[in-house]
């Protein structure tokens, strides 16, 4: 294979950064505290109402999955596709509980951690040397975690942030994926360009109009035509495409904020799916809020569009707060100073402005991952 591209991660200076994403959390917690629905297809979300129901699937089951129950999904068409399923509405303090019990395996590990979401953290594990201690140390990890917790993650291995998401992902679950510098591009050229983080559905399909189907496709198209059509974002995907990724394993003092965010599956303009969404954020928000004694000032609701226009609103209370009326109410009184009749294909809610604490280093939640 002629490789016509200069590999610009390894060298002097290379880091070794390791992801791990947990297997289906939601589910999997659920089927750990219920071990009567193990092995069923569990789909944590909305209520489905024998199919009437409104909002969406947060996580399925990989047995769900099978299916063909993703998250994001419409809560009606899984139970339409399963209505032999279990449904369960979420427990969101017990994820953020069992997040912890995780997270704080994970940060044993190394000192360089930095967690992005409930069930989602990179390491710099760079001081182990070399890649064969690496696939060590990710196997050790693995191990810890199911002994101790019960349940499954998968790792991915590699010298940048986004060859490590993307290799973590490779092989679910209950997968391990080590890409070492020299085969960044082996690995990577072969995949699905929807594969990149950032990279959706949108942006696939005017890639696939250029005829970039892979990883590879994308990594040797010139950048300027990349720009033409996504202004810097373009630069920064061409990059990713190589595995070519900067952006650090940022260790965080406290949290500054949390936040969750849907990208529907199938954009909508349903204001009671809109609402209902809201409301499972904020109650899974409250939660970690609980569970970290956390109380917030600032209340962000942020929706994009099937245009892709972004917006967001924000409130910032008087008093600090960590009541869930409070949250739901806030976050309803900004949703309907956004746009309407256009469609919506992502909403997200953040929280932000805590009241100081003592420093702490671990769980950020951000509304980029
Ligand atoms: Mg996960």
């Amino acid at each position: 294979m002629t490789m016509p591209l200069l590999n610009a991660v390894t060298g002097p200076g290379m880091r070794i950064i390791l992801h791990v994403d947990m297997d289906a959390f939601f589910a999997a917690v659920e089927m750990r505290e219920h071990p009567e629905i193990r092995g069923r297809p569990v789909i944590v979300g909305a209520d489905p109402k024998e199919g009437k129901g409104r909002g969406v699937v947060c996580t399925a089951s990989y047995e769900a999955r099978v299916f063909g129950i993703v998250s994001a999904m419409p809560i009606s068409k899984a139970f339409l596709l399963c209505p032999g399923g279990v449904f369960v509405r979420p427990h969101f303090n017990l994820y953020s509980q069992a997040s912890d019990e995780v997270m704080e395996i994970v940060k044993d590990t190394s000192l360089q951690f930095e967690q992005v979401s409930i069930d989602e953290a990179y390491l710099d594990i760079s001081q182990v040397g070399n890649y064969s201690a690496a696939r060590a140390t990710a196997i050790a990890l693995k191990e810890a975690i199911r002994n101790k917790t019960g349940l499954t993650c998968s790792i991915g291995v590699g010298p940048s942030k986004v060859v490590a998401k993307i290799a973590s992902d490779y092989r679910k679950p209950d997968g391990l994926t080590v890409v070492e510098p020299d085969s960044v591009f082996e690995f990577l050229f072969p995949l699905p360009v929807g594969k990149i983080p950032g990279v959706g559905r949108k942006s696939r399909e005017t890639l696939h109009n250029l005829g970039i189907r892979t990883i590879g496709d994308l990594a040797r198209i010139d950048v300027q035509e990349l720009i033409a059509l996504f202004g810097k974002w373009g630069a920064v995907i061409h990059d990713l495409a190589r595995g070519t990724d900067d952006r650090e394993v940022r260790q965080e003092e406290g949290y500054k904020s949390i936040s969750r965010e849907v990208t529907f599956e199938q954009d909508t303009s349903e204001n009671i799916i809109l609402l209902q969404t809201l409301n499972e954020m904020a109650a899974e928000l409250h939660a970690v809020l609980v569970n970290e004694h956390l109380r917030f000032r600032t209340i962000t609701v942020k929706v994009r569009d099937e245009h892709f226009i972004t917006r967001t609103r924000s409130k910032t209370n008087e008093r600090y707060s960590d009541d869930p009326h409070l949250i739901q109410q806030f976050s309803q009184g900004l949703l309907p100073e956004l746009p309407e009749g256009k469609k919506i294909r992502l909403i997200g809610l953040r929280l932000s402005g805590f009241e100081p604490k003592g420093p702490r280093q671990t769980t950020i939640y951000e509304f980029l991952r």
